[in-house]
C-alpha cells in the first residue's frame, strides 16, 4: 500500500488539477479525509501529514476514536457524513464541527433541541436523495424547499446540499443535479465527490469532497 502521506499529496494535486480544469481555486475546495472503520493509528500519519479536515459516518465509532486524538493534536475540524439517529444527535453536536447529513424534519428538531442545550449550533448540509433509492436516507427532492423552510426556522445554519448518488451510475447528472437545486435554494456549498468521483465532482462545483479509500487504501 502507498504511504499515507503520498496518497494525501496525490489527492491534493488531483483536485488542484480538476479545479484548475474548472477554473476554480483550489482553496474553495476542502478535502475531508473520510476515516471511518480505521484505527487512530492509521490517521496520525495524515495528521502528522498535515491533514486537519476529517469525516466519520458513525457517532458512536468516532466517539471511540476522536477525543485521544483531538487532545494530542490541534485544530482538527471533525465532519458527521453518516445518517444521525435523533437520539445522538447530542452527542454528535458535542463532538462534530458539522453535519452533512440534515434528511428530516424529526432531525430538524433534534438538532434544535441540542444546539440550544449545548450553546453551540455548528454548521449542517441538507443530505438529498438525489438518487432516489430510499434506503440510503437524504431528503426527497420534492421535500428539499419545506425542510429548508423548517431548518430556517429552528436557526440551524444550513450553508448547503450534501448527496451519494447511486452505485455504479455514472455520477455527473447527479451532481449537476444536485448543483441546481442548491442553486435554486439559494445554498453555494456542495458536499459531494468520494474517492472515485471527486474530480467529476469538482467540475460540476463540489466544494467538500469526501475521500476514504484513496488515503487509508480499501475499508475491510
Ligand atoms: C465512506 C463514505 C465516503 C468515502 O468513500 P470512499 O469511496 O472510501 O472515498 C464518503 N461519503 C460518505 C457518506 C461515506 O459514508
Amino acid at each position: 500500500m502507498i504511504e499515507p502521506a503520498t496518497a494525501l499529496s496525490e489527492v491534493y494535486a488531483n483536485i488542484a488539477k480538476a479545479a484548475k480544469i474548472a477554473r476554480r481555486e483550489p482553496s474553495d475546495i476542502e478535502l475531508l479525509a473520510i476515516s471511518k472503520t480505521h484505527p487512530a493509528e492509521a490517521i496520525e500519519p495524515l495528521i502528522r501529514a498535515g491533514q486537519r479536515v476529517f469525516g466519520e459516518n458513525r457517532v458512536q465509532e468516532a466517539q471511540a476514536k476522536w477525543p485521544a486524538l483531538m487532545e494530542t493534536h490541534d485544530a482538527i475540524s471533525l465532519h458527521l457524513v453518516g445518517q444521525l439517529q435523533s437520539n445522538k444527535a447530542e452527542d454528535a453536536v458535542r463532538l462534530f464541527d458539522c453535519i452533512h447529513s440534515l434528511d428530516r424534519p424529526s432531525l430538524v428538531t433534534a438538532l434544535a433541541k441540542a444546539f440550544d442545550k449545548l450553546g453551540r449550533r455548528v454548521p449542517c448540509f441538507v443530505q438529498v436523495d438525489i438518487g432516489e433509492e430510499e434506503q440510503k436516507g437524504g431528503c426527497p427532492i420534492s421535500e428539499v424547499p419545506a425542510l429548508l423552510g423548517e431548518a430556517r426556522e429552528a436557526d440551524i445554519p444550513v450553508i448547503g446540499l450534501m448527496c451519494v448518488p447511486p452505485l455504479d451510475l455514472e455520477p455527473a447528472p447527479y451532481f449537476a443535479l444536485l448543483a441546481k437545486i442548491a442553486a435554486d435554494n439559494g445554498l453555494d456549498k456542495l458536499s459531494m465527490g468520494m474517492s472515485s468521483d471527486y474530480e467529476t465532482a469538482i467540475m460540476l462545483g463540489a466544494t467538500h469532497v469526501r475521500v476514504g479509500s484513496a488515503l487509508f487504501g480499501a475499508r475491510s
